[in-house]
């Protein structure tokens, strides 16, 4: 089952878009049935969980982290993960280079943009992340190179609003790039989940993130 999704998305995927396996709140043995079939990048939205599954897997497994970040949990975190798709404010980002730099590593990260209206979700607001672009705020990182954009769209089955909000954080990236062309490595767009991943991909996401589709409901 696992593995025949896996598969199939694989197959329908356009190429260059990159396929994150959410597997949060899923069994090791779930994850495993789907790096048999190929899979090695995977997505956890919190740090203890990760943990626990970092060893339990193989070594080339390349861990996205997607959830909220605390602080308090920055410093454990450092080195485990080949990508925090979750950079949700400059004090995380300015934190995650601090630890980064003391740890002798460089973090990849993207900025999470907020587009969807609901109240709950983190993320830098659009005007945000453009000033700190504008202002070339990540000239100061040392240790941490910021790898593109990170976004979600409106809860709602109103996929036209779906497809804008997708629209909005492929033209966020877009902009950024214009505004600092030399930002090197500022590739990627992670957008787009189980139930919206095709109308992401056509508006440009090339990195999506699929949990439910691949290994079923979560057992909260
Ligand atoms: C859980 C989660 C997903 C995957 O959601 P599905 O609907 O199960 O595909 C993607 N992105 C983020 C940030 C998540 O927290």
């Amino acid at each position: 089952m696992v593995a025949d999704e896996i598969r199939r998305l694989h197959e329908e995927l356009p190429e260059g878009v990159r396929l994150v396996a959410v597997s949060k709140f899923h069994p090791v043995e779930a994850l495993m049935e789907a790096y048999d079939a190929g899979q090695r990048c995977f997505g956890e939205s919190r740090v203890q969980e990760l943990f626990e599954k970092i060893p339990a897997m193989p070594a080339d497994v390349k861990w996205h982290f997607i959830g909220h970040l605390q602080t308090n949990k920055v410093r454990q975190i450092i080195g485990k993960t080949a990508l925090i798709e979750s950079v949700d404010s400059e004090r995380l980002l300015d934190l995650i280079d601090r630890e980064s730099e003391r740890a002798g590593v460089v973090t990849r990260v993207l900025m999470q943009v907020h587009v969807a209206r609901e109240e709950t979700k983190f993320g830098f607001l659009p005007e945000e992340l453009m000033a700190y672009f504008t202002d070339r705020r990540f000239e100061s990182l040392k240790a941490t190179h910021i790898c593109g954009v990170m976004g979600m769209a409106s809860n709602t089955d109103d996929m036209e609003r779906v497809r804008r909000d997708f629209a909005e954080i492929r033209s966020i990236f877009n902009r950024v790039n214009e505004l600092c062309p030399d930002l090197r490595g500022f590739d990627t767009v992670s957008m787009g989940m189980s139930g919206d991943w095709q109308l992401a991909v056509e508006e440009g996401s090339n990195m999506v993130r699929v949990g439910s589709l691949i290994f079923g409901p979560r057992q909260y």
